[in-house]
């Protein structure tokens, strides 16, 4: 404007001094340039907003600096505003990726995105599948039925073919024919549910089995006229309901270590007095029958609940005497390791094969039967011990050759023990 306004003075001044074709020729002069340098400024801005690598505008004065400067303005602000949506679209992938369940999100019936949850389980790969109908590349009959029928008020549980794991899959409609897919592997559920049917069964058959006894002797002792063979049935039905209290007390450990809070982390546990106390265990139970050896470290102290892992040691101890024949020995130590300490029972006793080991803290499991029953035995006394052990951040670590003994170590390291 002010560009202007002082050419035409100047025009006006050059006509007046020179006359009046003069001022026309140098008014049109001035309009020219004038014209030829805003082409040049708006030739300049395109070039910048069309190619603008440079994050700054081109030079320039006057009105074009201004709107040269509202243009950077508004630039910024909407790349800053770009900058915050794909960092939230980015954060949105991720909290998508890290989702313990797959996710496939579907335009009709085109994969419009998935996570990598999605891709192991329904063994999709998004490098090559983005774009393609699902149904071509997902080979679950029922989940092709079931996302046709478009009634999604349930989920299916399918086992895909070629894979060793069994999901549960759930479509949501949303939007213009979109749909979510929801896929979750519940293969450990299952396993988890197929080991609480394991473990009900077995606990009715095991109570089931001294019932059926005690039942049995009450309909003969109804019968029974004598005294002598009376007493023998009351003494063996006495001896059915003390395996069956033994069980339900097993039960009932096992439930609390299950179900307390976790034990004490500042309560020391007297490991010396325990193990005296254990081997006085140890020797009313084997009546004489073993040679009995106690060691214990002084000075190494374990943290948590005495009661539990009392018990768990009790297990222990009255195994090695339980499944050693008379005249074995049986040795307790509650020593140092590298890293922790350890309270090790140790037997000259049957021994248990090297297949049977891996399950021997599985509820229930026993290498003879038989023989657990006629010992005493519940079948959950490894099984107590391993959870116990597991509260306090110890291991059951066992070592055993048949026919020469056994060692069962319970092994703690961390902030429980203090050396
Ligand atoms: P149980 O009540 O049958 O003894 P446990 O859970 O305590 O149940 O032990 C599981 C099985 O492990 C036993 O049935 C037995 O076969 C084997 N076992 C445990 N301790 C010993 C040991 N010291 N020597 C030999 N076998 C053992």
């Amino acid at each position: 404007m002010l560009a202007l306004a002082a050419g035409v003075l100047v025009a006006i001044v050059a006509g007046l001094v020179t006359g009046l074709e003069w001022g026309l020729t140098a008014l049109s002069a001035i309009l020219l340039g004038l014209v030829l340098y805003h082409l040049r400024e708006v030739a300049r801005l395109k070039r910048w907003l069309e190619h603008g690598a440079t994050p700054e505008p081109p030079r320039a004065h006057g009105t074009w600096d201004e709107l040269h400067a509202v243009l950077q303005r508004s630039r910024r602000e909407s790349a800053r505003r770009e900058a915050e949506l794909a960092h939230i679209v980015e954060r949105w992938r991720q909290a998508a990726r890290a989702l313990p369940d797959g996710v496939v999100i579907l335009d009709g019936k085109r994969i419009a995105w998935c996570n990598d949850r999605a891709r192991e389980h329904l063994e999709i790969d998004p490098a090559r599948d983005l774009g393609n109908a699902i149904t071509h590349l997902v080979r679950i009959p029922e989940f092709l039925a079931y996302l046709e029928s478009g009634d999604y008020a349930r989920p299916i549980q399918v086992k895909p073919p070629h894979a060793d794991r069994e999901l549960s899959l759930q479509a949501i409609a949303y939007g213009d024919d979109q749909r979510l897919v929801l896929s979750r592997d519940i293969s450990q559920f299952r396993k988890v549910e197929q080991v609480r049917r394991e473990f009900v069964a077995n606990v009715s058959h095991e109570l089931r089995t001294p019932l059926t006894v005690i039942s049995g002797f009450l309909e003969t002792l109804r019968e029974e006229k004598d005294p002598q063979a009376a007493q023998r049935y009351i003494e063996l039905m006495s001896e059915q309901a003390r395996r069956m209290e033994r069980l339900v007390e097993d039960l009932l450990t096992l439930s609390a270590l299950e179900s307390s809070p976790p034990p004490p982390l500042e309560q020391p546990i007297e490991m010396a007095k325990l193990v005296d106390r254990l081997a006085a265990e140890a020797r009313a139970l084997s009546s004489g029958r073993h040679h009995i050896e106690v060691e214990a470290d002084e000075g190494i102290e374990l943290m948590g609940s005495e009661r539990e892992l009392s018990s768990a040691f009790g297990n222990l101890v009255s195994n090695a005497i339980r499944y050693t024949p008379q005249g074995g020995r049986v040795r307790l130590a509650w020593h140092r390791t590298a890293d922790g300490a350890s309270f090790d029972v140790e037997d000259t006793g049957i021994g248990i094969a090297p297949e049977h080991v891996p399950r021997l803290t599985e509820r229930f499991y026993r290498v003879d039967r038989g023989r657990s029953r006629e010992a005493g035995g519940t079948g959950l006394g490894l099984a107590i011990v391993k959870h116990a052990l597991a509260r306090h951040g110890g291991e059951l670590d066992i070592a055993s050759t048949p026919g020469r003994g056994s060692r069962f170590s319970a092994r703690f390291s961390g902030p429980r023990v203090r050396t």
